[in-house]
């Protein structure tokens, strides 16, 4: 029914493969595009096209043909994107929503404006205008565009830490006295339905500010849960989202819930929805974009997930450790498929299912001796 579709999908790497194998089951066929020509979803399909999602002309050359285009990642020529629009190809998210998410600062007072509670927080244009704050440390300083991982992140304590920050405008945000990191999935279409996931808690290590695991369902109670997944709602509604949101929200120690951040396409915490979940997120992208019927987002048991990245002690034996993984029960596998190797990156995951959150914890400890 969908094979004459032509869907275009701007950033080709474990996202893109992972949106992929739910095109298939859908009987369509999707191009890629990303700047990487060794990105992991090049490997996959003969509709790879490399050029840069971030270039008027690459995305225009791409989409011209195309009848609906979505995102995997939020560098990507908004102009482009807008002249498709016009030329009557599909964008989803709309560009708008896109342009207004791709920058922190942006994204926060369309928040405000719309009574969401987000940490506080104020622009600058670059390291100078860091001396006003400095009888506020400490801060914790964001780039205003392409951050990610927590690369684009760090807490200023000090005078010194204020001589090492970046020198790009930025968001200076209040330091929040955090008691769990967690996030929301939710999806909408042209039509206004919406279906929104079970919140998920993340763990992150200390010092690097990328995520270590992450537990669905969250353990926060049923009140903080149900305010969290209505704040969800509320955000792609104000948006008019046609597409797959993932709110970032933290849940302060004396209880308030805040946005953290919005990422207008499926996000690395919702990894856990292709196990776990009735409808993956990735499947629920698809159908939004097509006017589809949203699938039910429920979980159908308590998962894990964890992120695989590259490092000097898992590279000693990784076909070793991999095998060792895939021998717990419960545990899938994601293996990206990317070349190079620098420490710290994303090269998998792996999601664990059981019965009970008690037993997925438990698991998590082994995975992490293994990779370790
Ligand atoms: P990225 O876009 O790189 O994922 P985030 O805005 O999500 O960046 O920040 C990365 C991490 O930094 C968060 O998950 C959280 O642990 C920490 N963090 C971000 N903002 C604050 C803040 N205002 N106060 C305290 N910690 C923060």
């Amino acid at each position: 029914m969908l094979e004459n579709l032509k869907v275009g999908i701007l950033g080709g790497g474990q996202l893109g493969a992972m949106i992929m194998r739910q095109a298939i089951d859908l009987g369509l066929r999707v191009s890629i595009m990303d700047k990487d020509a060794h990105a992991p979803c090049s490997h996959y399909t003969a509709d790879f096209f490399c050029g840069d999602p971030a270039s008027f002309e690459a995305v225009m050359e791409f989409g011209k043909d195309l009848d609906v285009i979505t995102i995997e990642k939020e560098a990507v020529n908004i102009n482009a994107l807008r002249q498709l629009e016009k030329q009557g190809v599909k964008i989803f998210p709309a560009p708008d929503t896109i342009e207004v998410i791709q920058d922190k600062f942006t994204q926060k007072q369309f928040l405000l404006s719309h009574h969401i509670p987000v940490v506080p927080g104020e622009a600058i244009q670059g390291k100078n205008d860091l001396y006003r704050y400095e009888n506020k440390l400490p801060v914790c300083l964001k780039k205003r565009r392409d951050g990610y991982d927590g690369y684009g992140v760090m807490v200023l304590k000090t005078k010194e830490d204020m001589a090492a920050a970046f020198d790009a405008p930025c968001v200076v945000e209040e330091l929040v006295d955090i008691k769990h990191e967690i996030s929301v999935i939710v999806a909408r279409n042209e039509h206004g339905a919406v279906a929104c996931y079970d919140p998920v808690m993340m763990v992150f290590s200390e010092e690097k500010f990328i995520l270590d695991y992450q537990i669905a369902p969250a353990q926060i109670g049923e009140e903080m849960s149900e305010k969290a997944t209505a704040l969800a709602r509320k955000i792609a509604d104000a948006l008019k989202l046609v597409g797959i949101l993932a709110v970032e929200m933290f849940v302060t120690k004396d209880n308030r819930l805040l946005v953290n951040e919005l990422a207008p396409r499926p996000h690395n915490s919702g990894h856990h929805t292709i196990e776990a979940s009735i409808t993956s997120q990735y499947e629920q992208l698809l159908r939004a974009v097509l006017g589809l019927p949203l699938g039910a987002p429920g979980l159908r048991f308590p998962s894990l997930m964890m992120n695989i990245l590259e490092s000097a002690t898992l590279s000693t034996d990784k076909p070793g450790k991999l095998k060792r993984l895939l021998d717990i029960p419960g545990a899938h596998l994601h293996w990206y498929g990317k070349e190079g190797s620098r420490p710290g990156r994303k090269i998998g995951h792996v999601t664990v299912t059981d019965n009970t959150i008690e037993n997925v914890i438990a698991k998590a400890e082994s995975i992490r001796k293994i990779l370790n």
